[in-house]
């Protein structure tokens, strides 16, 4: 008798300051252990975090999104003179690879790295602008448009929950 090996479960990216590590900029940390839980059961969770892998520290200074002509930067909220764009960029073409292999990514709602379509967007005199991706997971939407993407606070709901699990699995069979 042959044992068929087991399948490796879907590998699912989660911004790392979900599960709970002291990476955001100001060396707290945004954990979701019920979203955690329902997720682990389910897939591999790869944690990445842009901000601490393009080198930039805990805690460091707060970026946002600023619109400068028809560019996106993320530059310091105290000091406008501060630009991490390149360094955040140059975080994701490293993964790039990494992010291929995934099934699905859970961001961080409203961050200037990780948020999808949540996190604001100022004009140059610092006012709200509206409203986009951080820089890091514009490049996954970019690269892989297919790919399941929810952010934390779009999972608090069960159904919804359950919805974007249903998406993974659905991703993984190449469906
Ligand atoms: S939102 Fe993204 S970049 Fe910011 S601390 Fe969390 S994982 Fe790191």
């Amino acid at each position: 008798m042959s044992l068929k090996p087991a399948l490796a479960p879907p590998a699912v990216g989660i911004s790392r300051c979900l599960l709970g590590e002291s990476v955001r900029y100001d060396g707290g940390h945004r954990h979701q252990p019920a979203l955690v839980a329902a997720l682990s059961q389910h897939f591999h969770l790869v944690a990445i975090c842009p901000e601490t892998e393009a080198g930039l520290g805990v805690p460091r200074p707060a970026v946002q999104l600023v619109q400068q002509s028809d560019e996106i930067r993320a530059c310091g909220v105290a000091d406008a003179e501060l630009d991490v764009s390149t360094a955040l960029v140059d975080c994701a073409v490293r993964h790039r690879a990494q992010l291929e292999g995934l099934h699905g990514f859970v961001f961080k709602a409203r961050s200037p790295s990780c948020g999808v379509g949540s996190t604001p967007l100022h004009g140059e005199q610092g006012e709200v602008v509206g409203s986009t991706s951080g820089l890091f997971a514009a490049r996954v939407q970019a690269w892989l448009p297919r790919l399941p993407l929810a952010e934390e606070t779009q999972l608090v709901d069960a159904a919804a929950c359950e919805d974007f699990i249903a998406r993974v699995w659905a991703y993984y069979r190449g469906e």
